[in-house]
């Protein structure tokens, strides 16, 4: 989950990360009442969106007083910056900025462990200074074992070549981001910029935080930043029912059990549609998972049917522990739950009772439903109803 600014400088300030003074808005007039709290000559209102590049997007406005703070939040406020609708923007004091910095800490995957980031060239975003500045930008590994001791973090701001006078400061924020990163555990912290002020003070003046949704059931607290406003409400519902489902932009619906046959499911269907009219793609990825139950089946049904796009469905099931037989009475009892199917659906069963679950489908004998032996045959099949079907409704409509 990838927080907004304002949630993310909350987690900094818990682990003793300086931030400029700010005050959420939701509204112009409450950005003017901000600034007036605020009480400082300059003050910055900031689009708060979960995206980067706001400062380049126009997002980000230095203003001077509680009027032009208004103004600012008025422009902003319903502002599109990369898909991303403005809702409130952060009031914060102006900073008196002598330089900016870049640091960042996240897992580096393919060395199974961390990596920081960090240069004395912050401001721009973190592309535009590996391709301009590589060799300002150090990247330090990082031991998750270890995290960012005093002497990793001293290590750091030595590579990224800060003037010693700075060393001791930095270092010390270093270490406290690292301890963010270990205590809230997030897959991400990034300050960009941090700044130096004229008065030799070191601030956190823009913050990104994600966290890692494995380990969110230990962080009650991090409830308060689940913020669903920017989801696909297809997605939304079909997480409160307990699927996993992720809406793509195709016209093939896809239901599987188990992640790698549902993803392999997509393969195949991407690669049959290519060669058709319009090119059919898949509309999802839903894994039902272990124990296809008639309810779950009828669920999954209707999620997928709930997407106006969908032309055709594939369902792919591979029977294990719960059995062909029981997957396909899932699948005769869901029919009935969604008062019929309105597309062509294409199943195909093996593993566990296979020959049992498609006797109880040919006996069904729902003209909806074709049953296809195998994988590759059923996504020919799905992929050429989800084109048949799209020319039957165009005609339909002309
Ligand atoms: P981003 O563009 O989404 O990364 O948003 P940032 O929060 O990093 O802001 C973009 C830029 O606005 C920063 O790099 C600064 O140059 C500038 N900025 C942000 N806060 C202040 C401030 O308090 N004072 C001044 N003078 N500039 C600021
Ligand atoms: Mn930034």
């Amino acid at each position: 989950m990838d927080l907004y600014e304002f949630q993310a400088r909350e987690l900094l300030v818990a682990h003793g990360v300086p931030v400029p003074r700010g005050r959420l808005a939701r509204t112009p007039l409450q950005a003017r009442q901000a600034a007036r709290q605020l009480g400082m000559p300059v003050i910055v209102v900031k689009a708060q969106v979960k995206t980067g590049g706001r400062g380049k997007a126009g997002g980000v406005e230095v203003c001077h007083g509680g009027d032009e703070a208004q103004q600012a939040a008025e422009r902003i406020l319903g502002m599109d910056i990369k898909g991303h609708v403005v809702h409130s923007v952060l009031v914060v004091e102006g900073v008196d900025i002598a330089a900016e910095y870049y640091f960042s800490l996240l897992i580096d995957r393919a060395e199974r462990r961390w990596l920081a980031l960090c240069s004395v060239q912050g401001g721009m975003d973190i592309e535009t200074l590996a391709r301009e500045h590589p060799s300002e930008l150090a990247r330090v590994a990082v031991s998750p074992a270890q995290g960012i001791s005093r002497a990793k973090a001293r290590e750091i701001v030595v590579a990224a070549g800060f003037d010693p006078s700075l060393r001791d400061s930095i270092a010390e924020i270093l270490v406290s981001l690292g301890e963010v990163f270990v205590s809230e555990d997030a897959t991400l912290v990034e300050v960009n910029p941090l700044v130096l002020t004229g008065a030799g003070q070191v601030l956190a003046a823009d913050a990104k935080v994600s966290l890692d949704d494995n380990a969110f059931f230990r962080h009650h607290d991090h409830k308060q930043f689940v913020d669903t406003s920017g989801e696909d409400p297809l997605e939304l519902q079909a997480k409160a029912r307990g699927l996993n489902y992720v809406r793509l932009d195709g016209e093939v619906g896809i239901i599987g059990n188990g992640a790698g046959l549902v993803m392999s499911t997509l393969d195949v269907v991407a690669a049959a549609g290519a060669d058709l009219p319009g090119g059919p793609k898949p509309a999802d990825f839903l894994d039902i998972g272990g124990g296809a139950s008639a309810e779950v089946m009828a669920a999954a049904l209707e999620t997928v049917l709930a997407d106006p796009n969908v032309r055709s469905i594939f369902v792919n099931v591979f029977g294990g522990i719960t059995a062909c037989d029981e997957v396909a009475n899932g699948i005769v009892q869901a029919v009935g739950m969604v008062g019929g199917l309105p597309v062509p659906v294409v199943v195909r069963l093996d593993g566990n009772s296979v020959e049992e679950g498609r006797e109880i489908l040919r006996d069904f004998a729902d003209p909806a439903i074709t049953l296809v032996d195998t994988m590759d045959e059923a996504a020919r099949r799905v992929a050429e109803l989800a084109v048949t079907d799209t020319a039957a409704a165009d005609a339909g409509r002309s």
